[in-house]
């Protein structure tokens, strides 16, 4: 709800939504409902999911670190169990800021 409920446009929230629910159309997604298309992922040639897109490929994880280092994070983000539970905890304005960069990171991958 709290995704809903902030300052960011519609799109990048309907996006967030796709990701919590994995409804984003990755390879492994896209498999199960039978594309012939490639589902490795194309920086790294591992199965395209959720989780492999947004917190461990490689790149991933560099845009996580780079983000953690420039905004002063004592973590990177590092699993989606580790975003979600960020994402829940920027109710009040302070915390805001940091829930809208997170999301932020969330639509540049
Ligand atoms: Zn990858």
């Amino acid at each position: 709800m709290e995704i809903w409920n902030c300052g960011i446009s519609l799109k990048v929230k309907i996006f967030i939504w796709l990701m919590v629910k994995r409804r984003i159309q990755v390879g492994d997604q896209l498999r199960k409902i039978n594309w012939k298309g490639d589902p490795t992922c194309k920086l790294c040639g591992l199965i395209e999911t959720v989780d492999h897109l947004f917190f461990q490929c490689h790149v991933a994880k560099l845009l996580w670190v780079f983000v953690a280092e420039t905004l002063g994070w004592k973590v990177a983000i590092h699993s989606g169990k580790n975003f979600f539970e960020l994402l829940l905890n920027f109710k009040d304005s302070k915390r805001s800021a940091f829930g809208l960069q997170i999301l932020g990171g969330s639509w540049v991958i």
